[in-house]
């Protein structure tokens, strides 16, 4: 008999709520002086100031703690076939943005930490290695570049995002280091055997649905684009409506066309324009320029590409029409990124055997999860916001809900850990 055959007839101890509790509040701790929530945002002293903190709860969780060239906070516990290749990986991300929550990102740090401490405790012996990674800088920083730390590990992280630049005139890479050294935090295509990760739902439909626990289908794919129309300011009480060219009026138009477009489209289609700026931006003046950031968010590639190119189509109509000039430039292009299949299920028959009701959705937020994809076979547990609120400080998950979660995702790292190849794709 193997080590690991003797470790499998051990049970696997239940996740401590309390202990959960506990490092979740004392994680809370750490936060921006003078802002509001609870914000830790990527390279400030708060996110450093944890991140030791971070390393030593790993630490006690038995992990062999290092962090890497661009860092990540990364645990390791060593399986018993003395291969570092094939490792489960979990994990998310710690820091917030501005004005945050306490559970974003959080959830699955710490809970990552609480599978080692399970696993620590019921004196599993696993065939595959573990690994725990807390991922650097996974909300958008002041360079605009989001999933730092993932982006890095995943081979997705390139000399143009370090090179991007805040309004302070700083580069991304004076925050990280050498660009060389930081792209040598790259992994190896065979060091993963899955990516799981467990994150708040950060929306309504696990709560409305009375849904313990969710599964994700995929992470949505995003088209992001920047608009310019360009007009000419008048005086808004001499200049007579026939001879104005007011770009604001025609911007108009493109918010309520996407907005139109996604609510014909339905459940699991979204559009949005977060952003205006409109100069001068004075009561008393026609507005001469409008920039503008409109947003599609589906699983659905296809429809992305249609509305996409509708949105094109009735910006060069309008400028045309209100005699203004129209620039149109792609911010960023994602395709839908699909959950593999298997990994759905097994998550799905863990919470079945724990008597957790479920439910299948897309995410419809960004994830490490979506650059942990390159490398592995992957899926994602959700558990319910309050209200669906999140990303602000009303932000809140049960404890207990998170604790059901954590039972699920250990019982998978104990699957996939106990196995020789996962199975086919
Ligand atoms: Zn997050």
């Amino acid at each position: 008999v193997t080590r690991h055959l003797r470790g499998e007839r051990r049970p696997l101890r239940a996740p401590d709520r309390q202990r959960l509790a506990d490092d979740l509040e004392h994680l809370a701790q750490f936060v921006e002086p003078g802002t509001a929530g609870w914000t830790r945002r990527v390279f400030s002293d708060a996110y450093r100031a944890s991140r030791p903190w971070v390393a030593e709860r790993m630490g006690g969780a038995g992990l062999d703690v290092s962090v890497d060239e661009v860092g990540n906070v990364v645990g390791r516990r060593h399986g018993t076939s003395g291969r570092r290749s094939g490792a489960v990986v979990i994990g998310s991300h710690t820091d917030t943005v501005a004005d945050g929550g306490r559970f974003d990102g959080t959830v699955g740090v710490l809970g990552a930490i609480e599978v080692a401490r399970m696993l620590e405790q019921s004196g599993a012996d696993l065939v595959r290695d573990l690994v725990v990674v807390d991922f650097l800088g996974e909300e958008p920083n002041q360079y605009g570049v989001s999933c730092v730390g993932s982006r890095a590990i995943a081979g997705t992280l390139t000399r143009a995002h370090l090179l991007a630049t805040a309004a302070d005139g700083s580069v991304l890479a004076d925050r990280l280091g050498d660009a060389d050294e930081i792209l040598a935090a790259r992994w190896d295509a065979d060091d993963a055997c899955c990516y799981l990760e467990l994150h708040i739902e950060q929306g309504p439909r696990l709560e409305r649905a009375s849904a313990r626990v969710g599964f994700a289908s995929g992470i949505v794919g995003v088209e992001r684009l920047h608009v310019e129309f360009g007009g000419r300011a008048d005086h808004a009480g001499t200049a007579s409506m026939a001879d104005r060219r007011d770009a604001l009026c025609g911007a108009a138009a493109l918010v309520a066309s996407i907005e139109d477009a996604a609510r014909r489209a339905g459940e699991g289609y979204v559009a949005t324009c977060g952003r205006l700026a409109v100069d001068p931006n004075a009561v008393n003046v026609v507005p001469a320029s409008v920039a503008m950031w409109p947003e599609l968010r589906s699983m659905d590639d296809a429809w992305l590409a249609d509305t996409r190119c509708g949105l094109e189509r009735l910006a060069r109509e309008v400028a045309a029409s209100r005699e203004l000039t129209v620039s149109i430039d792609t911010v960023s292009s994602d395709a839908s990124t699909p959950a593999t299949p298997w990994v759905v299920d097994l998550l799905r028959r863990h919470a079945d055997a724990l008597g957790l009701a479920g439910l299948e959705l897309p995410s419809g937020a960004e994830h490490d999860a979506r650059q942990m994809a390159r490398l592995a076979p992957w899926g994602m547990l959700f558990v319910p916001s309050r209200d669906g609120r999140s990303h602000c400080p009303e932000e809140w998950t049960d404890v207990d809900d998170v604790a059901d979660a954590v039972g699920i995702l250990a019982r998978a790292v104990v699957d996939l850990g106990r196995e020789g190849p996962p199975p086919p794709a």
